[in-house]
This record gives C-alpha cells, sequence and structure tokens, in this order.
C-alpha cells in the first residue's frame, strides 16, 4: 500500500500539521511519498521520497499549477492514497485531484480502522466508517486527529516543475482580522462548554478565568448560541492555543475542540461525565456539576 502525502508550506515555513500526515501513514502502516511546494532550505525531517516543487516560482499557492504538479508525481509514485490536510489548501485541491483521477474522496478521516477510514457526522456528534470504493482514493485528514511523526533522515528529493496557463498568481496571505483577545498568548485558559447550561452562567467561568489571572475560552456551542464571541472559540473552527494551564468546564472533548487545545501543558476538565472523552487528554478529571465545582475553587482561590 502506497500513500502520496501533500505537504504544507506557507510564507516561507514549513507547516508542522506536515508531520500529522506521516503520522497518519504510519497508522495505515503504508509506504509513504511526501509532496511539497517549498523551498530546499526547509527540509522536512524525513528519510523518503520527496517531490519537490520551488515555491519561488510555482506560488506557495496556484489551485491549476500545484493540481498539475501532484498529477505528475501521482502518475510517477502511482499511490493507492493521496492524502491532504483537511486545511484550506486540502479542501480546495483534493476535489481536483479525484475529480482528475476519478477517484473517490473522503474528507476529514479522523481515525482508521479495519482498512476503513471514520469521519464524523450529525455535527461530529457520531462516526461513520466509509470503505474506499476506486482503486486510488483522496482523503482530507482532520487537524489535530493523528499524530505529529518525524521520521528524522534527510530526504531523496525528485524536483517537480510545471508550468500553467492559467493567469492566477499568487499574490499573499493576508493576517484574519485582529481579535479583541489573543488567545493563543493566554497563560491560562477557562474556557465553557455547552454544560454550564445557560448564557446566563458565564460570568462563574469569567469568574475562574479572573481568579486564575487568564482569559475565557469556549466551545463551539456556547459560541453558535450567541452566549460568547466568535474570538473566544477554541478548537478548529477558532484558535489554537497551548497554555500552561486549560481549563475545560463542561467541555465533551469532540475532537475539533481538541485540535484546539490539547498541546496545553496541564489540562484540568470538570464535567458530570466520568466517560467524557475530555477525560483521555486531561491530566486531571474531576466529576461533578461544573456549576457546583466552579464557584468553589472561585471562592477558594479568593481566599
Ligand atoms: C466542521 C466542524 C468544526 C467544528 N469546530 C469546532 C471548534 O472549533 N471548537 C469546538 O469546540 N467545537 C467545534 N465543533 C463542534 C464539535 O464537534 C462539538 O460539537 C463541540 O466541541 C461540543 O461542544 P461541548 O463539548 O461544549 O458540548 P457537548 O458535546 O454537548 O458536551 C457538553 C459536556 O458537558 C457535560 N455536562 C453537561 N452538564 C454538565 C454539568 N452540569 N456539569 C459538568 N458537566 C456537564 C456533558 O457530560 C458533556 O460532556 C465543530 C464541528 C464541526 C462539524
Amino acid at each position: 500500500m502506497k500513500t502520496l502525502l501533500i505537504g504544507e508550506y506557507r510564507d516561507g515555513k514549513l507547516l508542522e500539521s506536515t508531520y500529522e500526515l506521516l503520522g497518519f501513514a504510519d497508522q495505515l502502516g503504508a509506504e509513504t511519498a511526501l509532496l511539497l511546494v517549498g523551498s530546499e532550505s526547509q527540509l522536512p525531517s524525513y528519510g523518503g521520497t520527496l517531490y519537490l516543487a520551488d515555491a519561488t516560482t510555482c506560488g506557495e499557492y496556484n489551485p491549476d499549477l500545484h493540481k498539475k504538479l501532484i498529477l505528475d508525481a501521482v502518475q510517477q509514485e502511482n499511490p493507492d492514497y493521496i492524502v491532504f490536510l483537511h486545511s484550506s489548501y486540502g479542501w480546495d485541491l483534493a476535489p481536483r485531484i479525484a475529480a482528475s483521477l476519478k477517484a473517490a474522496q473522503i474528507s476529514e478521516v479522523i481515525a482508521i480502522a479495519d482498512g476503513s477510514f471514520e469521519v464524523g457526522c450529525c455535527n461530529a456528534k457520531m462516526r461513520r466508517s466509509v470503505k474506499p470504493a476506486t482503486s486510488k482514493t483522496v482523503l482530507t485528514i482532520q487537524a489535530g486527529a493523528f499524530p505529529v511523526l518525524q521520521s528524522g533522515g534527510t530526504p531523496a528529493i525528485r524536483k517537480l516543475t510545471a508550468e500553467t496557463t492559467t493567469p492566477l498568481e499568487f499574490v499573499g496571505y493576508e493576517p484574519a482580522e485582529k481579535k479583541d483577545i489573543d488567545l493563543a498568548k493566554a497563560e491560562v485558559i477557562v474556557s465553557a462548554g455547552r454544560g454550564i447550561g445557560k448564557k446566563d452562567n458565564v460570568p462563574v467561568i469569567q469568574a475562574l478565568a479572573k481568579a486564575l489571572g487568564g482569559e475565557l475560552g469556549a466551545s463551539r456551542p456556547v459560541v453558535d448560541a450567541g452566549w460568547v464571541e466568535h474570538s473566544h472559540q477554541v478548537g478548529t473552527t477558532g484558535q489554537t492555543v497551548s497554555p500552561k494551564l486549560y481549563v475545560a468546564c463542561g467541555i465533551s472533548g469532540a475532537i475539533q475542540h481538541l485540535a484546539g487545545m490539547k498541546k496545553s501543558d496541564f489540562i484540568l476538565a470538570i464535567n458530570k461525565d466520568k466517560d467524557a472523552p475530555i477525560g483521555e487528554v486531561a491530566d486531571v478529571l474531576v466529576v461533578a456539576d461544573v456549576m457546583q465545582f466552579v464557584p468553589a475553587l472561585t471562592a477558594k482561590l479568593a481566599q
């Protein structure tokens, strides 16, 4: 079984998420080749075949040109799986490659099981297993779902070049609108999840954040319900954080939330369900009613 992994490079830097592709291929037990539109000065820690195109001539992003580069590598490598990250780069390119190859596409893979790929459904409340039905399959993998794996060594480089006929020019990246708070820099984050019950309870979580000298975070349902501004959301569609202390209050631990906070140094979770998935990443799981435990902890800190 062979995989062609499509790494990512942005603003002159190799993205660390590229190593999640290697973690995925390792779990799949597949032979790997990596493709990168990047630079020889930023080679990944990887001892296999690296198809390398130069980002200064090919553009860090140009869908038509990058598609041609990938299809060239597919022809040379003949992989069973062509694997992207489920990022804006992957979202845009994966269907173009699948359509060109008449291959099936499985998006947002979160786990591998017995030759099938698991993806979330029903707003990630459930999982379904999908079995590839074509000889080649294009996959996108969910950020944070697979471990980061730096295999070490120096890649064997095969250079790729292509020309485009489409008048597209890569102009650059624009930073996202400035948020009123920058959770990425916070050393302590206390996050509210749906388990807090109602908007009126947000100040209780905010009080603990203040007592710990930290910032308020939130899971997506809390933001979607309008209880807290989106700038506080942690997760794949919110911010990625790595504070010294992360307190998850009434948060179940869905993969999209974990992807944004599992690199925190110490995770304290408060949940009334002892089997909540957040317990798998938490250093301490307090099994309690969050609205009883949090005010008691805040009061204790004030003593
Ligand atoms: C494409 C996509 C992107 C997404 N992006 C994000 C994202 O960026 N961030 C994000 O957070 N989610 C995201 N989600 C949603 C994600 O899948 C989950 O639905 C969400 O994280 C669940 O939030 P929650 O844990 O607050 O709520 P729930 O899953 O409903 O969990 C609530 C938890 O609170 C506990 N609880 C209930 N009452 C109490 C109580 N009184 N005391 C203690 N515990 C209690 C329950 O046991 C439960 O574990 C995304 C989903 C999709 C499909």
